[in-house]
């Protein structure tokens, strides 16, 4: 599914599939061909497919955090992965990626780079701005960029992520997005890891979890 960005020379192109419902994202700059693949957690035959269709060569692999719905394609491009420190463990250790608790242990290749709040990404002409969420897990992330947040497992549209895995923190998940995501502008979009689409403004006013 395509969907729209207020700077019209970024696209996004969402992918959902998986046995957990998992949201897989493409943002991408067509004039220059590069782009940023976001949580693959599962159809890495599709996620290429749309690549090479649209000629993109990926700059790199954002993980939200590290749970195995959102790094268990890693393997499948050869691009760096970036990922906030206090998640590079989720890769690596099948018990902290839940992978553990399955019949596939899954361990990703190594993080390239280790993101921290507040780093910038620099994405042609546009900045993929980090914003450090813990709760959901200790190394749970935020990327915006123009008016779109890739929001992971942290806000979702109605609800927020779970904390009843090992690491989680549910007095965290609610300080994080109270104080880093609903202070933002109500038509800013958030895109999450699981399920439909919302805005801050939306999630202010009617998120169950918020209110
Ligand atoms: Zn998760
Ligand atoms: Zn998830």
């Amino acid at each position: 599914m395509h969907i729209d960005c207020a700077n019209p020379s970024f696209k996004i192109e969402q992918f959902t599939g998986g046995a957990w419902g998992e949201n897989s994202y493409i943002l991408y700059h067509p004039q220059s061909h590069h782009a940023v693949l976001i949580d693959p957690g599962w159809g890495a035959g599709k996620l290429k497919r749309f690549l090479s269709s649209h000629s993109l060569k990926l700059d790199f692999i954002l993980n939200t955090h590290g749970h195995l719905d959102h790094i268990g394609e890693n393997h499948s491009f050869s691009a760096p992965i970036y990922v906030h420190k206090d998640d590079a463990r989720f890769l690596s250790d099948p018990l902290f990626n839940l992978s553990g608790f399955t019949l596939w242990p899954y361990r990703s290749p190594e993080p390239a780079r280790l993101l921290d709040d507040g780093d910038k990404i620099p994405f042609h002409g546009e900045t993929l701005k980090i914003i450090h969420t813990p709760g959901h897990t200790p190394g749970s992330i935020v990327a915006g960029i123009s008016d779109i947040l890739f929001t992971g497992d942290t806000l979702f549209c109605s609800s927020i992520g779970r904390t009843d895995f090992p690491y989680g923190d549910s007095g965290k998940i609610i300080q994080s997005i109270r104080t880093k995501l609903l202070v933002l502008e109500d038509d800013i979009k958030i895109l999450p890891g699981h399920g439909p689409l919302s805005t801050i403004g939306a999630e202010r006013r009617h998120n169950p979890f918020l209110n």
